[in-house]
């Protein structure tokens, strides 16, 4: 199965119906970033910044950013790399921190953005960079990080990349017209957005797959794509689990999605799917799953009308 998945990778991203769409990997090293080109990524729709850092006693400073980052973006270059900052929020929260963290903390430590921001500007001069803020859940949240990234690329020379919003929380969903007025681009956090949307415990790994089917949670994807479309943003990128589910993806392709990040070792068959389905079809599937009742109704409306299975 894995051969026939790989046997792929040379082969155009384009839907069944010719559709062209985006196929980024999520990753948090180097050594992913190798794997993703290699599996035919394009580059990273997400790079998990945190990780390396979930055992830190205190805030990490521009030299230790720039170590955690060097590697990885030397591996990218010449490449679209979209990276975020610190999310230590949830059950990413550092034992320096109490819970709940979150943006609002990130905020409230300037000279933290400033050390990260730094960091990846300097070492993103030859990547196709942009940088994202996580777990957004209003507005004014983009402005200081905007401020930060525009005093720190006039005092290294660096352009002025792309700074988006990640839409992974529901006030940002409900103030999402608003959000696309700050934003250069928006990209949505499925799995926060259903855990949030769900009510579920994060660690629920439903919330990273199946349930990213439930009505409820379509709908606010639904949402964001049209208000980004509308907003005249760049396509959107779904940077959550749901983009590599076989059940999921084709709703999220019907509700207008054309671009995924998924994890490294989902790359070649999120492209063998993509590649066989039909963005009617799917605008169809998406229409009818608004109306049922629960994530397993979809499921079974999808298994219904999709080849899921491969
Ligand atoms: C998400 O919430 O969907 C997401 C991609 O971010 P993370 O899984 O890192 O919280
Ligand atoms: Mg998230």
């Amino acid at each position: 199965r894995r051969d026939r998945l790989a046997a792929e990778r040379g082969l155009p991203h384009v839907t069944a119906d010719d559709q062209p769409f985006g196929l980024y990997a999520n990753v948090s090293s180097d050594v992913e970033v190798r794997l993703a080109l290699d599996s035919g990524a394009i580059g990273s729709g997400l790079v998990r910044t945190e990780l390396q850092f979930l055992e830190a006693d205190r805030w990490p400073t521009e030299a230790d950013h720039r170590r955690a980052l060097a590697p990885l973006l030397a591996e990218a270059s010449g490449r679209p790399v979209t990276v975020r900052l610190l999310d230590f929020a949830n059950d990413k929260i550092p034992p320096f921190l109490s819970p709940p963290a979150g943006l609002p903390v990130l905020l409230a430590h300037p000279e933290a953005v400033i050390a990260q921001v730094r960091a990846i500007l300097d070492l993103g001069r030859d990547v196709g960079l942009r940088i994202m803020v996580p777990m957004v859940s209003d507005p004014s949240e983009m402005a200081p990080v905007r401020a930060a990234v525009e005093a720190s690329a006039a005092n290294l020379g660096t352009p002025v990349p792309p700074v988006g919003a990640m839409v992974e929380t529901v006030s940002a969903v409900r103030q999402i017209d608003a959000l696309c007025q700050v934003a250069d681009f928006v990209s949505i956090g499925s799995n926060d957005l259903t855990s949030e949307v769900l009510d579920l415990d994060r660690v629920d790994p439903r919330a990273r797959t199946e349930l990213a089917a439930h009505p409820r949670v379509l709908s606010l994807i639904g949402k964001v794509v049209d208000a980004a479309v509308a907003a005249g943003l760049p396509p959107l990128t779904v940077c959550g689990d749901a983009g590599s589910h076989p059940t999921t993806l084709p709703l999220l392709v019907g509700a207008g999605v054309r671009s995924v990040s998924v994890a490294v070792a989902r790359i070649d068959e999120t492209r063998w799917r993509l590649r066989r389905l039909d963005t009617e079809q799917c605008r169809a599937l998406f229409t009818d799953a608004l109306r049922l009742g629960g994530a397993g109704d979809v499921a079974e409306l999808v298994e219904e009308r999709i080849e899921v299975v491969m």
